[in-house]
């Protein structure tokens, strides 16, 4: 029951930035609306044709190295393989500097700064889509409106509910429907009711409000609905925004919500990567702002060593260029001096000075079960991911069963076995001894308060962290 890391010095009090900047007047007046979206969907449903469209027609992507792609991908005889391709070229070069685990593509428009997060390597991998998930603000679901493309997609074996459940259990607050490929079904308005009466049936069960749901027209293939390209004659039973203007309303209604989150909250960064360089006491971390701000010269806590650091650098964006402050939502990279990183891995979370964060091994957590085949008893073992985190678990003790409407109402007390879709208390243990992990509560934030629980390969519950022990 040892705590395996090595207690280092915590400081007790803040540090000043260095060049001061006042939060509030810098998010009033000089940052722009800022959203982070995963983009979820089946295998083949479009995703990188997608994506690639999207950054080529917002100008994010070099024009040389897009007519290099299309020649290759030419000569091999898949014509449209070069858009696909734009997402894994960025992917290549993002790895020099930032992760593996997560790669972030970012774009602006006028409206408003986007990051695309994205799993690379196994995108269709749900353990990669959990921390896709998990770091993104909202989801673009990519539906492949071919004839019985959808319904390959969306039975129960396929990866559209899952991925839309998780979104639903990360708290995921919209999610934007990319109706894709709509050139194969001659932009017909039937076929596009038909699979969002469908979806919108799934989406209802799983707690999502009408609202909450955003319903797009277009192709990846050919870009009409993506950006600026106009709908072809055909189409002339949709009239709403397109994808990217969609988005932009979006990120202006997230901006709102997370203003308050920025001003009110302490500093909170989940750490994605770490790095060390020659100079014995400097890391690099890769990871995001989870809430509160964040400046050079500022001294921050890392859990669970309990190391304190002086924030020397931050480096931002597709330049990944100096900048003089992070706020939550942004993808970063802190270069820290008086920093010992062998103690310090992806998963680990930092907080300014005076903010405990706990580290444990047991927690007190609300699960939410989805379907299974079989119930959960105590002493049946789990995993256990939280972002880039994934630790073997143990339920140790069922509590109770809860009203999940009200989880203050308890319905049961004697808890024997968890069957589906049920909410209970819950004690659970990670089994691994090696080291603790920290961990907040859904209080004090609503995103890494979360963790989801996969049983043989399949998601079977999310959880809310009430309580570390
Ligand atoms: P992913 O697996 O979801 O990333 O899907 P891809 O982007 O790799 O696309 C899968 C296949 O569908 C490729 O052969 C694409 O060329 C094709 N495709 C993607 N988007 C469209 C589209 O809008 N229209 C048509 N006709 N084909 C598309």
């Amino acid at each position: 029951e040892e705590k395996i890391i090595k207690a280092y010095k915590r400081a007790a009090q803040p540090t000043k930035p260095r060049n001061p900047i006042d939060v509030k007047q810098y998010i009033d007046t000089q940052a722009k609306p800022h959203l982070n979206f995963v983009v979820l969907g089946h295998v083949d449903a479009g995703k990188s044709t997608l994506m690639g469209r999207l950054l080529y027609d917002i100008g994010a992507v070099d024009k040389n190295k897009i007519r290099k792609l299309k020649k290759e991908s030419e000569q091999i005889g898949k014509g449209s393989f070069h858009l696909a391709w734009v997402m894994d070229q960025t992917t290549e070069e993002r790895e020099r500097g930032v992760t593996v685990s997560i790669c972030t593509s970012d774009f602006k428009t006028p409206a408003a700064n986007f990051t695309i997060v994205d799993a690379p390597g196994h995108r269709d991998f749900v353990p990669n889509a959990i921390a896709g998930v998990s770091q993104a603000d909202v989801a673009v679901l990519s539906v492949d409106c071919g004839t019985d493309a959808f319904e390959s997609g969306f039975n129960l074996d396929g990866q559209t509910k899952e991925h839309t459940l998780l979104a639903r259990s990360m708290d995921i607050s919209t999610i934007v429907v990319a109706m894709n490929k709509m050139d194969t079904v001659d932009w017909s308005a039937i076929r596009f009711y038909q699979i969002q009466d469908e979806l919108m049936e799934w989406f209802k069960k799983i707690g999502y409000k009408e609202d909450q749901i955003k319903w797009v027209p277009l192709s990846g293939f050919s870009g009409e609905g993506v950006y600026k390209i106009p709908y072809p004659e055909e189409q002339n039973w949709y009239d709403g925004p397109s994808l990217v203007e969609t988005l932009e309303t979006v990120a202006t209604k997230v901006n709102v919500e997370s203003r308050k989150e920025v001003l009110d909250k302490p500093f909170i960064f989940s750490i994605l990567e770490v790095t060390t360089t020659k100079k014995h006491d400097e890391s690099i971390l890769a990871g995001k702002v989870e809430s509160g701000s964040i400046q050079p010269g500022e001294t921050i806590t890392i859990y669970p060593s309990e190391q304190s650091c002086l924030v020397d650098k931050i480096i931002a964006g597709r330049e990944q260029e100096a900048t003089s402050i992070a706020v939550k939502g942004d993808f970063v990279t802190l270069k820290l001096r008086q920093s010992h990183a062998k103690d310090i891995e992806g998963g680990d979370l930092c907080a300014s000075v005076g903010y405990d964060i706990k580290s444990a091994r047991k927690f007190k957590i609300r699960l939410s079960t989805f379907q299974m085949n079989r119930p959960l008893l105590p002493g049946t073992s789990v995993m256990l991911f939280r972002g880039v985190y994934e630790q073997p678990a143990r339920i140790n003790k069922l509590l109770t069963i809860v009203d999940p409407q009200d989880p203050s109402k308890v319905l049961k007390k004697k808890v024997k076995h968890l069957p589906s879709n049920q909410t209970a208390v819950v004690e659970i243990e990670l089994t691994e001894r090696r080291r603790w992990i920290p961990m907040v509560t859904i209080d004090e934030n609503k995103h890494i308060g979360r963790v989801i629980i996969r049983k043989d390969g399949r998601s079977v519950a999310t959880g809310a962290i009430l309580e570390v022990e």
